[in-house]
């Protein structure tokens, strides 16, 4: 049974991605049920603590992962793209290693003890819990953008930049307007629609992507070029079709940029 100086141990060796932004897969179906690479994928693993039984992996805007070993759990750290046999739970990979979790049977979002800001409703709930969403959106500061917000997991749980983007898009709302310029239904349209897409991404479809690293390509809805742009604190990088996405303080465009240059690596 992984006793608290295994944890030790795991939570040491997982250090080596700390600071990484990983990608993230839970091959295991009890896993994939979970959302977890919806919602975590594509972010920075910030710091990893053994605490009592659990482990604590914190992501980049405040999201926290709670791995409980229980009897049969198990990390292994090893290098990229090793080969191994069967589903483990949970796959992270970073620059060089990737860390693999199996037989985790306690994997979860959680509250990291002591410290932290709390999460706001998990936009994955069914249903989620738009009133609650919406009423914690209207105290945030009225001239923050509505895309940074998004990714605010004490406003909303869950909702990744991929889906940020696509939900946006979805609502033909800019990621640059301030809070205070976008009504509560368009608010909830974004909600909304973020929930459909990554519940169906949960559930096993494809949900088509319309906007996600298509920068410099033609917007699906109406031919506009779409851009991109780091945006907030983490510089996390926001798409956005100008034309049909209107408003807000969108950054101005970068002169020495070619349309379809290159700069985006495809999803
Ligand atoms: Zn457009």
């Amino acid at each position: 049974m992984p006793e608290g100086d295994s944890l030790r141990r795991a939570a040491a060796s997982l250090q080596v991605l700390a600071g990484q932004r990983v990608t993230v897969e839970t091959p295991h179906p009890r896993a994939a049920v979970k959302g977890l690479a919806e919602r975590l994928d594509g972010r920075t693993l910030e710091s990893v603590d053994a605490v009592g039984k659990n482990l604590f992996l914190r992501f980049e805007g405040g999201l926290v992962l709670r791995s409980h070993l229980r009897m049969t759990g198990r990390w292994r750290v090893e290098p990229s793209g090793a080969p191994r046999a069967g589903r483990p739970w949970l796959v992270l990979r970073g620059d060089t290693h990737e860390a693999v979790l199996w037989n985790g049977p306690v994997l979860e979002l959680a509250n990291a003890p002591g410290r932290g800001p709390r999460l706001g409703p998990d936009i994955l709930d069914a249903p989620p819990d738009l009133a609650r969403m919406l009423e914690l959106l209207r105290e945030a500061p009225r001239g923050r953008a509505v895309g940074d917000a998004l990714l605010d997991q004490g406003l909303v749980a869950g909702i990744g930049n991929i889906w940020k983007a696509e939900a946006l898009w979805d609502a033909r709302v800019s990621p640059w307007r301030p809070l205070v310029d976008v009504s509560d239904l368009e608010l909830r349209a974004i909600l909304d629609s973020a929930h459909r897409m990554m519940r169906a991404s949960v559930d096993g479809a494809r949900p088509l992507r319309r906007i996600h690293r298509r920068a410099g390509r033609p917007c699906h809805r109406c031919g506009g070029v779409i851009r991109s742009h780091p945006q907030g604190e983490a510089g996390r990088i926001a798409y956005w079709c100008p034309t049909c996405q209107r408003g807000g303080r969108e950054p101005a465009a970068a002169p020495s940029r070619t349309p379809g240059g290159g700069a985006e690596p495809r999803a």
